[in-house]
């Protein structure tokens, strides 16, 4: 199965569908790793936070699977923000990881609070012209942050990855981004199972008449979207699940309908309160 690629605006390519794990357990990480590669994902999103950097590295080197196929992303945790703090922080996950460099690197929250994401940013810059990463980009940023990183540097972040789902679609951001260059990952996209996504009307009758699951239809809602997304779970049947989504299309009608559950509704933390 051939995963569409998005070309970001450092002329690098990501593979739009791959795989996060947030909340899996660091012993587990290893095996939950290895089912999704065996299922065929290529892109793994993992944080330092999460903990699970290890078991993350141990599946990529325990796959056999050449290293220029996979596509993997990590973050500099909030209190790592800084220079010499991003600098050490990015070794420390690499280590962890078995790899020299990883392909995308984010700042996981902007914490406006302590001011240190534009800094933060200028390190990234030299974290990637040393080769620790391909790309750079940053991860629950609104307008107003990314605004700043944009005048204050010499490179436009090639992703904001941010809560995204059919309750919080996330508009205005989404056309800011649009306008920037800037391409959209999606965290927590099937609404981190905290709400009933998967009976709503729209969603529950598109998959209905298309003969899918909810998540299916959901993932192809973000798909089709130009939306990059990487659901999350333990299970591997649903690991198969949550990849089987390239043999339909949602109509354009069943994408509005979709679109029109727009509660404005955060499953999640507001950035401006994450410390
Ligand atoms: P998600 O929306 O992917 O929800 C995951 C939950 O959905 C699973 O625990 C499972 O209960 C359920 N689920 C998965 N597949 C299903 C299926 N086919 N049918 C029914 N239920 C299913 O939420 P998430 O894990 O928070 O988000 C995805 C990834 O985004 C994370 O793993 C992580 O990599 C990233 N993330 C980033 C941030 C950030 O601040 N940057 C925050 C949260 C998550």
């Amino acid at each position: 199965m051939t995963v569409p690629h998005i070309t970001l605006n450092d002329g690098f390519t990501i593979p739009q569908l791959g795989f996060g794990v947030f909340r899996v357990e660091p012993e587990e990480t290893e095996r939950i790793v290895s089912d999704a590669l065996e299922v065929g994902y290529r892109h793994i999103d993992t944080a330092a936070i999460y903990g699970n950097e290890i078991g993350v590295g141990r599946a990529i080197a325990a796959s056999g699977i050449p290293r220029d196929e996979l596509y993997i992303t990590t973050k500099l945790w909030n209190s790592d923000q800084g220079t010499q703090s991003a600098f050490d922080a990015v070794d420390l996950s690499l280590e962890k990881l078995q790899l020299e460099r990883v392909d995308l690197y984010l700042i996981h929250w902007p914490v406006p609070k302590r001011d240190l994401y534009l800094e933060s940013w200028l390190a990234l810059e030299q974290i990637r012209e040393n080769g620790k990463t391909t790309s750079i980009g940053v991860s629950n940023f609104q307008i107003e942050h990314l605004e700043r990183v944009i005048a204050g540097s010499s490179t436009v972040p090639a992703v904001d990855q941010i809560e995204l789902h059919p309750a919080f679609p996330q508009l205005p951001l989404r056309t800011f981004a649009r306008g920037t260059g800037i391409a959209i990952e999606a965290w927590g996209p099937l609404g981190q199972g905290k709400y009933d996504l998967f009976s709503m009307a729209p969603i529950a009758e598109a998959a209905a008449e298309l003969g899918k699951t909810p998540a299916q239809v959901v993932i192809r809602w973000h798909l089709q979207s130009g939306i990059i997304v990487f659901p999350k779970s333990n299970s591997r049947a649903r690991m198969a699940e949550n990849f089987d989504v390239f043999d339909f299309e949602l109509s354009a009608a069943q994408i509005s309908a979709i679109d029109a559950l727009d509660e404005n509704m955060r499953v999640g933390s507001h950035p401006d309160e994450v410390s």
